[in-house]
């Protein structure tokens, strides 16, 4: 659970990375969404992606999506108002339908998960029957449902490992899919829908072309600029980044692994590939350490979650997140096979 800052802990916490004449306005409506909060008994999920002023202020939790779906699913409040895009809200009121999930703007999309849709899902299983589908959680309720089990960037690889299967359709995220491929040693090839029937079994991971629009725009040419300014920088990368991106990094894992990573070792400077908003956040929750910015790539979907459209949600109730009952029935299934794995791989 989130303490929530005074104004004058938020400026400390924030200066040099918001303005200050910025923070107060910011700060004031912050103030009211917490005050209504309260009134309406509601919780507020804050993804690691949320811009600093909304991220420092208002959540009750914050985390990647593993943590935040996990909260959603065990709260005692009447609304859930899910500070991230519209995959993460739908995920809670699959997790716990008899709450009010509200998503502060519905152009908080996602370019992984608009990247398939169940029909798609459903012809990769006509051509590889009895294959097991796995499914990043980056995917819209109707994908999940069509899936086994689901998984996060943080426990991909312990979910195909937790297969009893040889091959595994894994979906929608190349780049997760090849660095899962690279990290467990299997084969993986990339299926049109418009072949044939398959052939010989030459392979052993089944992916997909999706990509997210922010992590693929990291290249190994940027690493190498970096490291030649800065020999002693340590590189974390997202696994949504390219294998060649990953292997050219000191450190590859999800907004919470990289975050752990920081706070347990004590090197000279960070440089973090990833979105952001999550850099700052990092930033000023670690003033002591030092890091670099590469930060030309904000999610454009994150980014339309706002301090203002948060307050109008709680105030008029918008916008309601609604799954139908029997696709939220097999979507939850293969959440709670993805939360029991939990984050390491260790049952729980
Ligand atoms: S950062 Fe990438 S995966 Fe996350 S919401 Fe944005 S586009 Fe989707």
């Amino acid at each position: 659970m989130m303490t929530h800052p005074n104004f004058d802990q938020l400026k400390d916490r924030l200066a040099g990375i918001v303005p200050e004449f910025e923070l107060e306005a910011k700060f004031e409506l912050a103030r009211e969404i917490l005050e209504l909060k309260r009134e309406k008994n509601a919780v507020i999920l804050g993804h690691n992606y949320m811009e600093p002023a909304l991220f420092h202020t208002i959540p009750d939790h914050v985390g990647d999506s593993l943590e935040l779906s996990r909260v959603a699913a065990r709260t005692d409040a009447e609304i859930i108002v899910f500070c991230g895009v519209k995959f993460m809200a739908e995920t809670a009121k699959i997790l716990n339908p008899g709450k009010t999930v509200l998503l502060p703007s519905t152009k908080a999309g996602c370019s992984l998960a608009a990247s398939i849709t169940a029909e798609d899902v459903r012809r990769l299983k006509e051509r590889f029957p009895g294959v097991p589908v796995v499914t990043y959680v980056n995917t819209y309720a109707d994908v999940k449902a069509e899936s086994d089990v689901c998984c996060t960037s943080s426990n991909a690889v312990a979910v195909v490992e937790s297969l009893a299967s040889d091959t595994v359709i894994f979906l929608p995220d190349e780049y997760l899919a090849r660095n899962v491929a690279r990290e467990t040693g299997k084969r993986i090839i990339f299926p049109t829908l418009d072949e044939g029937a398959p052939g010989e079994l030459g392979y052993e991971m089944i992916g997909w072309h999706g990509r997210c629009e922010v992590h693929e725009r990291y290249t190994v040419q940027d690493i190498e600029d970096v490291r030649r300014m800065f020999p002693d920088v340590v590189i974390l990368s997202h696994p949504e980044c390219s294998p060649e991106v990953v292997e050219a990094s000191d450190f590859a894992g999800s907004t919470t692994a990289m975050i752990r990573y920081v706070e347990k070792t004590s090197a000279p400077r960070y440089l973090l590939l990833t979105e952001c908003s999550m850099g700052d956040n990092v930033m000023a929750a670690y003033p002591d350490k030092e890091f670099l910015r590469l930060c030309t790539v904000r999610c454009p979907h994150m980014n339309q979650i706002t301090l203002e459209d948060t307050l109008s949600a709680l105030k008029l109730g918008r916008h309601v997140i609604e799954v139908p009952e029997d696709v939220r029935v097999r979507a939850a299934t293969a959440l709670e096979r993805m939360i029991a794995i939990g984050p390491s791989g260790k049952r729980d």
